[in-house]
């Protein structure tokens, strides 16, 4: 067995230890699947616009996402939101060439959202690599 593959079947053991073999996975409202979609929308606060361009997305993945690239434009698609029964809001968007969203001057809408429903809201501080979400993926109660 090699280096990677005794390293894999540690990794193995250790999840299997901590977590058991039951995996759950996670639908974002932003997809369907089987006519099932999750109860966790994303908004998209640069709209469709990514200047990171990844290979794999080239920006297609703020399609899926509501559009509000204003702080007024935030709080009426948050208020549907919340009245269709989701549970929280992913606040999002495309990248500029440094890896970072422009959410800080959404703030303050954030919060009047916080006001005025229950839902949770999830911001992404910044991104290193396309593929670090989880690592800069913070779930905020403002
Ligand atoms: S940073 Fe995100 S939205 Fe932009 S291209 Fe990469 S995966 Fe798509």
């Amino acid at each position: 067995m090699g280096k990677l593959a005794e390293k894999l079947e540690q990794a193995r053991k250790i999840s299997w230890e901590w977590f058991g073999k039951r995996i759950t996975f996670y639908l974002p409202a932003m997809f369907s699947y089987d006519g099932i979609s999750g109860k966790y929308p994303a908004v998209s606060v640069t709209g469709n616009r990514c200047s990171l361009q990844c290979e794999h997305c080239k920006g297609k993945l703020l399609q899926s996402m509501i559009a509000a690239v204003t702080p007024d434009e935030l709080l009426q698609p948050c208020l549907k939101v919340s009245e269709r029964g989701n549970l929280g809001v992913l606040v999002s968007g495309g990248y500029d060439s440094e890896g970072r969203l422009p959410w800080e001057s959404f703030i303050p809408a954030i919060g009047a959202v916080k006001k005025r429903t229950k839902l949770y809201i999830s911001t992404i501080r910044y991104q290193r690599t396309c593929c670090s979400v989880s690592r800069d993926f913070s779930t905020k109660k403002w």
